[in-house]
């Protein structure tokens, strides 16, 4: 008989916080590269995840300590590469974003102020989008900065390799400013498959 899969951790609205559990650092940062997301883009991989989702692809980055602190310097440079033309945005990966809120609202912020909407914004997350419409404040006011979320834990019994940015079918890929004008989840435009 086969063992039954494990499945990603669930949490209870508002369970897990930044501020319980972040310690601001990151796992990685990749300035121009065009595989998280639409256009040329810079990345930045934060630290910490409570999902814990078996197939992860990024299971160092689930420890809370694991890199390097966010340092000034390091957002300085993020702002400087992002200002190139051929840059089309910051995509936050981790790790979950939406457990490192103090640092993804500091940037995400910075870049509204100084790039307006000129530059867009993605960002992966374990939640679902129905979750975080539960969730804390911070949570909410980093979903507020944000062009595009793709939500949902990495499920391994409907991984699909082939589907556009995303691991497994249960994923979404989901225009954030359309969906908080309607109150419901609309796709992105663009998407493929
Ligand atoms: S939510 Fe993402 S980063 Fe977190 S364990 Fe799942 S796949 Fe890994």
């Amino acid at each position: 008989m086969s063992r039954p899969l494990r499945k990603p951790n669930n949490p209870m609205p508002k369970e897990w916080t930044a501020q319980k559990y972040s310690q601001n650092y990151i796992a990685d940062y990749k300035a121009f590269n065009f595989v998280d997301g639409e256009g040329v883009r810079c990345s930045l991989y934060v630290s910490g995840c409570m999902f814990l989702c078996p197939g992860c692809y990024n299971v160092a980055a689930q420890n809370f300590h694991f890199g390097q602190p966010y340092t000034q310097e390091l957002e300085d440079q993020i702002i400087e590469d992002l200002s190139q033309d051929y840059v089309q945005g910051l995509t936050l990966l981790g790790g979950e974003p939406f457990l490192n809120t103090d640092v993804c609202l500091k940037l995400c912020r910075r870049i509204r102020k100084e790039f307006g909407h000129s530059k867009d914004i993605w960002s992966w997350t374990g939640y679902t989008w129905d979750e975080l419409q539960q969730e804390t404040y911070d949570k909410m006011r980093l979903l507020s900065l944000i062009d595009i979320l793709v939500d949902g834990r990495f499920l391994e019994e409907e991984k699909d390799l082939t589907l556009q940015f995303r691991g497994s079918a249960n994923q979404r890929i989901i225009d954030v400013p359309k969906s908080l004008a309607a109150d419901k989840v609309v796709i992105w435009d663009k998407l493929v498959r």
